[in-house]
């Protein structure tokens, strides 16, 4: 039996003020004993927002990680900082980073590496564009993405990572994949994972919200969602977090 995981992405959203009022609105009304739940908040408030989701059961995430162990990176967050941080999670390739910071997969795969070196739990994120759907190029595209962690860290390391399949047409479009689109791709992530394969936590992103997420979470393979949007209203977020109890 899987444990369901709701990750919320906050991305490059809100104030110091803003991201410590929604996580405590998050921390103070978390209630399962079911379901994991994490936040990714800008990396600038990880310190201040680890003591207010304190003793919560909400975990602390960051949304990206440096290839690099430490020294001479300017910009770069370690490792082994987010580690420091309490960090739980770690976000990696997910699309923007791929689209608008050139990140290819054999940095993702680095990127993947040197997190779980620190005891960070990366959730490696995969999605075609909508021009690679329409070329019916999903598959190759998700396996090409999936295939370069799998080379650089080896199977076994993705079992005890996570996986969230995010079509980049699905990302805050508000079009959210239907649930046998996303059951189809994350039947297809599983296959690849090898004998641990079902113990993997898949999840589905993209435009997830309080209302499709209940369908999204019946189907057989998807674990929980990693939500962006949605994830910025404290009510919404925990209703999805509610729903993926079931
Ligand atoms: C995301 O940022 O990973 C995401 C899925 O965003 P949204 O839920 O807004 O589509």
């Amino acid at each position: 039996m899987r444990r369901p995981l709701v990750v919320g992405n906050w991305k490059m959203n809100g104030t110091r003020r803003s991201s410590v009022e929604l996580a405590e609105a998050i921390a103070e009304n978390f209630v399962s004993e079911s379901v994991d739940c994490a936040i990714c908040p800008p990396a600038v408030f990880l310190a201040e927002l680890g003591a207010a989701l304190a003793e919560s059961g909400v975990c602390l995430a960051a949304q990206d990680v440096s290839r690099f162990e430490s020294g001479a990176y300017t910009g770069d967050v370690s490792a082994a900082m987010l580690a420091d941080f309490s960090c739980a999670y770690v976000l990696v390739g997910h699309s923007e980073r791929r689209a608008c910071f050139g990140e290819a997969s054999a940095l993702v795969a680095a990127k993947f590496v040197t997190a779980q070196g620190k005891g960070l739990i990366p959730i490696l994120c995969v999605g075609e564009t909508l021009a690679e759907r329409q070329d019916g190029k999903t598959l190759e595209v998700i396996a090409e993405q999936l295939d370069a962690v799998i080379d650089a860290a080896g199977l076994e390391a993705l079992s005890s990572a996570v996986v969230a399949y995010e079509p980049v047409w699905a990302i805050g479009t508000g079009e959210v994949a239907s649930p046998a689109q996303a059951q189809e791709i994350l039947a297809f992530i599983r296959a690849r994972l090898g004998e641990n394969a079902e113990a993997v936590r898949l999840l589905y992103g993209g435009s997830v919200n309080a209302k499709n997420a209940a369908q999204l979470f019946e189907q057989q393979d998807i674990d929980g969602a990693l939500v962006g949007g949605a994830s910025l209203q404290a009510e919404q977020f925990l209703t999805i977090c509610r729903l993926a109890e079931a």
